[in-house]
């Protein structure tokens, strides 16, 4: 990749971070650990697109740091989750068989396992010695006829943030718009609704949670012609240019995708988040108001009357279980505010928030949800977040997995809400689920026995002699 396009590409309109930083997106101070390579962000934003072969050029180690890191979901295939590396060794270096290992690297997985494309991920080294990683996909789509795609992505050329952008860029390029949508099917047409057809761009289903939303869309005459990419098909990528309106879910790691679209088709675009029942209902009515659809915001409005009566009436006694619990919540970017929004619909308090990646928009959106005093956390180390946990008598901590052990040790309450954790909380009955998860975590009789003092202290107290067992001594 030329560095004009790695340029052109940190250089986002779209995003609040350009009237911040020339860089585009905030950089690491020296001595911090970072997110993350350009190569772990390229793969992150496209290894859930699912049959698709997708094959890592480069070292062991860049396929194995990066591997299967989201809990993204696949309704159904799964060779996605089968790692491909070309393995580079240093007689590959010294011998400059790079090229040609990649080379039969794809032609064995279009052989293996017949994929309907495959995805080729450049890495440091091969773009170190010179690898023309665009010429060999070029040739082997040629000679197998099978479309394989360059993501030249390697890791020195910039942050994770960066690699979601090659990510997008590669698809706006190379895959969307080389297929119409497939027609609706007859049984459609029977029910008289305008079928509207939409894509979500930043949706990575991690647990499974957008099943919680796609019935709503269904039911709206919503047809999802492809999420960018949980639980994405090559196919459905293919059709993205035909959509009426796009949402941006939750990140803004893809926005140069929705730019382009809205660029190169005509393709409005908006942003919104499915976590919690206000921001769900504000995501259905943004469709409709997109769409320009007047029959769609009727029935999107009796769809979302139905929908939140019934998950006010289930939510009920969790909120007795939840009502007025503060939260520190420490998560990145566009989560900083739409989690508040879900915790709020929980009647929970939260008394700080992580905003080391959010933008101004999002900051200015955290204040307009919990008021202009809300304290808001910048950097988020360990002695940090239990300085603040323990001013503000916050009774959970919910941050990404990195965090949970700092939260255990010092026996605090600990909920994951990054993209490792295990539960879906997308859509109304995610809701349900992030509720029940708060109260297991927040009732856990652990932390009862974890706080109260040990037994043998009580014991000392009373001058009375340590036993074996309450000292901890045992012999053999
Ligand atoms: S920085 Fe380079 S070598 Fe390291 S994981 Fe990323 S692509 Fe691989």
């Amino acid at each position: 990749m030329k560095a004009r396009d790695i340029a052109e590409l940190l250089n986002e309109p779209a995003c609040d971070h350009n009237t911040k930083e020339k860089s585009g997106c905030a950089k690491s101070k020296p001595g911090a650990t970072d997110g993350g390579c350009a190569f772990d962000g390229a793969q992150i934003a496209l290894l859930p697109i699912a049959d698709v072969a997708h094959i890592v050029h480069g070292t062991i180690a860049c396929a194995g740091s990066s591997w299967d890191n989201r809990g993204t979901c696949s309704s159904g295939p799964d060779l996605y989750r089968i790692g491909m590396t070309t393995d580079l060794s240093e007689q590959d270096v010294i011998m400059g068989r790079g090229e040609k290992r990649l080379f039969h690297a794809i032609k064995q997985a279009i052989d293996t396992y017949a994929p309907p494309a495959v995805f080729v991920y450049n890495t440091c080294v091969p773009a170190l010695i010179g690898d023309d990683v665009g010429a060999v996909c070029k040739a082997a789509s040629a000679r197998w006829g099978v479309p394989v795609v360059p993501i030249d992505a390697a890791g020195f050329y910039g942050s994770k943030n960066l690699g979601n952008r090659i990510a997008g860029e590669a698809m706006v390029e190379y895959v969307i718009g080389t297929r119409t949508p497939d027609e609706l099917p007859p049984a459609s047409h029977r029910l008289g609704i305008t079928v509207h057809d939409v894509n979500l761009i930043g949706e990575y289903n991690i647990a499974g949670e957008f099943w919680h939303v796609l019935p709503l869309l269904d039911e709206l005459g919503l047809r999802v012609l492809c999420t960018l990419s949980g639980d994405a098909r090559y196919r459905e990528v293919q059709t993205m240019h035909a959509a009426e309106t796009n949402m941006m879910v939750c990140s803004k790691a893809m926005i140069n995708v929705a730019r382009r679209l809205q660029e190169r088709y005509g393709t409005p675009w908006f942003e919104g988040s499915f976590y919690g029942v206000t921001d769900t209902s504000r995501a259905l009515r943004d469709f409709a108001r997109f769409l320009k659809d007047e029959e769609l915001q009727q029935r999107t409005e009796a769809l979302i009357e139905r929908e939140e009566a019934r998950i006010h009436t289930l939510l009920e006694p969790w909120r007795h279980r939840l009502q007025g619990k503060k939260v520190l919540l420490y998560t990145g970017g566009v989560k900083s505010w739409s989690v508040v929004s879900a915790l709020k619909d929980l009647g929970m308090k939260v008394v700080a928030t992580g905003t080391k990646k959010s933008t101004e928009e999002d900051k200015a959106r955290i204040r307009e949800l919990m008021g202009e005093d809300v304290r808001m956390l910048d950097e988020g180390n360990p002695r940090l977040l239990l300085k603040t946990v323990e001013d503000y008598g916050a009774d959970i901590l919910i941050a990404g997995g990195r965090n949970m052990y700092t939260a255990l040790k010092a026996r605090i309450p600990f909920l994951d809400i990054n993209q490792e954790r295990e539960f879906g909380y997308a859509g109304y009955d995610g809701m349900l689920e992030l509720a029940r998860q708060l109260s297991l975590t927040l009732e856990c009789p652990l932390w009862v026995a974890l706080r109260s003092p040990p037994p043998w202290q009580g014991q000392q107290a009373m001058g009375l002699p340590l036993t074996a067992a309450s000292s901890g001594v045992h012999h053999a």
